[in-house]
């Protein structure tokens, strides 16, 4: 790695600068992808899914990590021909050119693998929900969101950013903040500041069935937040559900913490059609931001 030239060389070398399309701020400070990679691991030499490495400041880092693969997946290809001189012949780092949200990470890694990506704004939350409700669940997340979503990620029951967000992120793992980075760190800086998320997926997340359901409630609740529960849960069974599950029907969805709308969700099973699988992170994207 010391042959290596700096990250602002290997730009420079390979004439590439920054395409606002892909969502393309740069970490080029190798002390602080260090730091990211640290809160990551240890990687106790399982795989890790880098994905969006653009000019490879947190793949560098991973390789000096103890990961036993460094897989990449990066959609714009101009990026490969400088990623593929970080290549020692090891047969340790794979580069696969592709846009993340089409990617079968199974088919990438072998076991357990943990993800580590500063994402892509834009569809950033999108990737949340493919890993947290898709079939392929890492070992561990350590994703970098711009800050309001970070907040939305890890919110509280009170908090203004609790939402569907915060209950299906807590739901399916513990999530922790972990680093908070000013826009100035990236280049070319984005108008906001960004955030670390460390997710680790719960023993005890549920099942495919309920988590269907969970999505079906907060979508109802925090679709209509500020009303009470038995008017904004109506279609689902509004009061009888709340009482069901133990809730007052006249609690707002920004009160209820996640083991009530667990409840809340076990009680609606069986009381509507089935969703589709789709649905479940088509309709939490719809309402992010990026
Ligand atoms: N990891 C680098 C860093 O920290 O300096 C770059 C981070 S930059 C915020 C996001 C990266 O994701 C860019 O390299 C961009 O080309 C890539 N990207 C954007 N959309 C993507 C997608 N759908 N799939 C894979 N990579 C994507």
């Amino acid at each position: 790695m010391t042959a290596l030239p700096t990250l602002r060389e290997q730009l420079d070398a390979h004439g590439l600068a920054a395409k606002k399309s892909f969502g393309q701020h740069f970490l080029l400070d190798l002390n602080v992808t260090r730091k990211i990679v640290r809160l990551a691991g240890p990687f106790e030499g399982r795989a890790v899914i880098e994905v969006g490495p653009g000019p490879g400041g947190l793949t560098r880092a991973l390789l000096e990590s103890d990961a036993g693969r460094v897989v990449l997946v990066e959609k714009d290809p101009r990026f490969v021909p400088l990623l593929a001189e970080l290549d020692d012949g090891s047969g340790r780092l794979t580069i696969v050119e592709g846009d993340a949200l089409n990617v079968r990470e199974d088919r990438l890694v072998e076991g357990p693998a943990h993800l580590v990506s500063n994402l892509p704004y834009n569809v950033g939350t999108a990737l949340l929900i493919k890993w947290l409700t898709g079939p392929w669940l890492p070992h561990a997340l350590t994703l970098m969101f711009q800050k309001e979503v970070a907040e939305r990620i890890v919110a509280a029951p009170g908090d203004d950013a609790y939402g569907r967000l915060a209950v299906i992120s807590q739901a399916v793992c513990e999530a922790r903040l972990v680093m908070h980075l000013p826009a100035a760190a990236f280049t070319p800086p984005p108008k906001v500041a960004s955030a670390v998320v460390h997710l680790i997926p719960r023993a005890d997340r549920p099942e495919r069935t309920l988590l269907k359901a969970l999505e079906r409630v907060t979508a109802a609740a925090f679709g209509q937040r500020r009303k009470m529960l038995r008017s904004s849960l109506k279609q689902l069974g509004g009061a009888d559900l709340c009482e069901s599950a133990g809730i007052s029907p006249e609690d707002r969805a920004e009160v209820i913490d996640l083991d009530g709308f667990l409840r809340l969700a076990r009680a609606s099973i069986g009381a509507e059609a089935p969703t589709k699988p789709a649905e479940v992170g088509a309709a939490l994207t719809r309402r992010k931001r990026s």
